[in-house]
């Protein structure tokens, strides 16, 4: 049984050095899916704003036909200014210009404020855009660097499947199914350390009884975590996890 835990000590070890590739590539996986979606939510606030500025400029242009019609008004009137006759016409007319002249001035006013809007929207236009352009570029990097890593990775996690397979023999089939159980319930480990009387794997304490046998290595089956189940192993007296 010593030997069989010693094989499984190093099948666990390639497991995690497996695991350890894995959650590499997830962990870039993910965090170019995370970049993607920032870009999709970016690129749906730049068209906003677009939206927005569009409607601005528009705005913007009827004001200005509304304070050209208005100059021209109130021009056409002052001219007519030479030829009133009496005072009923001169009150109605300067009427008609004070009237011409105040609707240019409102115009212009709201033209001042909806120039300033339009400003403020395309600083932010343009700071968004500059941050998408930033945040493309780091997407393209991450992307590179995931297609330049995957092979790599590939070939790794094969030399250690190789390696975990040529181990495999060594270990009785039902104690390897057991492993394997436990490793796929319990988050890839299925042999834990035994420090102290407390299973490394769940931290919990072992009873005495089952820490004794395991110190002595002489038991003929292996032990369990009485409470996560994992397979358990102990290192030597030097400390070290015995190498086979
Ligand atoms: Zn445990």
């Amino acid at each position: 049984m010593i030997s069989t835990l010693r094989v499984l000590e190093r099948i666990q070890r390639i497991d995690l050095e497996i695991r350890t590739i894995e959650d590499e590539e997830k962990r870039l996986c993910k965090t170019i899916e995370d970049l993607e979606l920032e870009l999709k939510g970016t690129r749906e606030a730049i068209i906003a704003i677009e939206a927005e500025t569009g409607a601005l400029k528009a705005q913007i242009m009827e004001i200005d036909e509304k304070i050209r019609e208005s100059q021209e008004r109130s021009s056409k009137d002052e001219k007519r200014l030479n030829s009133v006759k009496n005072d009923r016409e001169l009150t109605a007319l300067t009427k008609e210009i004070n009237g011409a002249n105040k609707s240019k001035k409102q115009g212009e006013q709201d033209k001042t404020s909806l120039s300033a809007k339009l400003g403020e929207k395309e600083a932010l236009f343009n700071a968004r855009q500059d941050l998408l352009n930033g945040r493309e570029e780091e997407l393209r990097k991450l992307a590179g660097e995931l297609e330049a890593s995957r092979s790599g990775w590939k070939e790794a996690i094969d030399a250690k499947l190789k390696s975990k397979d040529e181990l495999k023999s060594a270990v009785a089939p039902e104690i390897l199914k057991k492993y394997e159980l436990i490793r796929s319930r319990r988050s890839g480990v299925g042999l834990a350390l035994v420090k102290d009387e407390i299973c490394q794997g769940c931290f919990t304490h072992i009873p005495q009884q089952v820490y004794i046998m395991l110190k002595r290595g002489t038991d003929q089956e292996l032990q369990s975590c009485p409470h996560c189940h994992r397979l358990l192993h102990v290192e030597d007296d030097k400390g070290q996890l015995e190498a086979v």
